[in-house]
């Protein structure tokens, strides 16, 4: 690519003891500075109060961003809200608290859009309902907590409580689908979280588990941003900013760490007037290409309006494009999830 762009690989999505998490912010970013976390998302259920006690800023070399995790009356619509400078009233009808963020000048990201699990009692779903809603920035095509919850079951739970970073595969067909729906009328981010929050397991009420520590959630699911301004420990709150900016304008992408590291991917699109990333739009001449770098030789798909459209094996690869669109690209390794691009848009125009 022409321009260097710094690359920083981050966790979205965590609970601490401010709501249902079972460590403390400064605790939870120790363990984040040690797994290498360039930055980390804290979000706890409808309260802003650590941002507000001065729990922002740098922990070693991982920078800490707070946002808060809203839901409404019927514990739906949870919606990662960031950026935010004051707490956002959520006894309202989560239209309402959808907007006020961005009104506030934040930013949010639907949380696990398309939770459907009904088997386990003391954990229902908790879907997104309003897909009407024009306010909402970005969506978690990857939850890592949601997905371990669904696909358990009486007969696997004891593999999944003892693998749970490899029982984690794929994002959801129908939010991948969504996502690509939504990103042809308007720019929506995709983004991984872990939703962490250290949680004990009962299994069969005879012993206990603490199956995602917040040292396995961080090893799995990151979100990964490429931006042209770098992180400076000089002053947070400039730090932060470029990661929310990056994030907002979708120049991000969504890895399964346990497979391997992504660091090193990166997906743009060029031709003789210009070059642009993951977020960008550029305009269809005769010789535009689509360049994919996969950290090693992996399975690439191309996906063009939602559709697959080639697939590919290779660490280098180049796409000539002809037809106008929203292109992204998935990354499969040994036939699993690995990396998931957000789009670049080719010959048409974005809001
Ligand atoms: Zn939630
Ligand atoms: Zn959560």
């Amino acid at each position: 690519m022409e321009k260097k762009l710094f690359h920083y690989s981050g966790i979205i999505h965590a609970h601490s003891t401010y709501s249902d998490g079972q460590k403390s912010i400064p605790e939870i970013a120790a363990i984040a500075d040690e797994l290498k976390a360039d930055f980390l998302l804290m979000s706890d259920h409808n309260t802003l109060q650590p941002k507000l006690d001065g729990l922002e800023g740098w922990y070693g070399n991982t920078l800490v961003g707070i946002g808060s995790e809203l839901n409404d009356k019927d514990d739906k619509n949870h919606y990662l809200a960031f950026n935010i400078e004051k707490p956002v009233n959520h006894k309202v009808p989560a239209s309402e608290y959808v907007c006020k963020v961005r009104e506030q000048g934040g930013f949010g990201i639907i949380a696990h859009p398309d939770e459907t699990r009904a088997h386990i009692q003391a954990y229902p779903p908790y879907p997104w309902t309003l897909w009407d809603s024009d306010c909402y920035d970005g969506i978690e095509i990857w939850n890592q907590m949601s997905e371990w919850m669904e696909g358990l079951t009486h007969f696997n739970k004891f593999w999944r409580a003892m693998h749970p970073r490899r029982s984690i595969l794929s994002p959801k067909k129908k939010t991948l689908s969504r996502w690509d729906e939504g990103n042809l009328k308007r720019k929506i981010t995709g983004v991984g979280g872990v939703d962490a929050h250290g949680h004990i397991h009962r299994m069969l009420g005879m012993f206990s588990v603490r199956i995602f520590r917040y040292k396995v959630s961080f090893r799995t699911i990151r979100t990964h941003i490429l931006s042209e301004q770098e992180l400076l420990k000089d002053d947070y709150r400039k730090a932060l900013q470029i990661v929310y900016k990056a994030i907002k304008e979708a120049q991000c992408f969504v890895s399964h760490s346990y497979l391997g590291n992504a660091s090193a991917f990166r997906f743009w699109a060029e031709n003789e007037s210009a070059v642009v990333q993951m977020g960008g739009t550029l305009q269809l001449d005769a010789d535009t290409h689509l360049k994919v770098m996969n950290p090693e030789k992996a399975e690439t798909r191309l996906i063009h309006n939602g559709k697959e459209t080639i697939r590919e094996e290779g660490s280098v690869l180049k796409f000539k494009i002809t037809k106008p669109g929203i292109y992204r690209v998935e990354i499969r390794k040994s036939g699993k999830a690995w990396i998931f691009s957000n789009h670049i848009r080719i010959g048409v125009t974005s809001r």
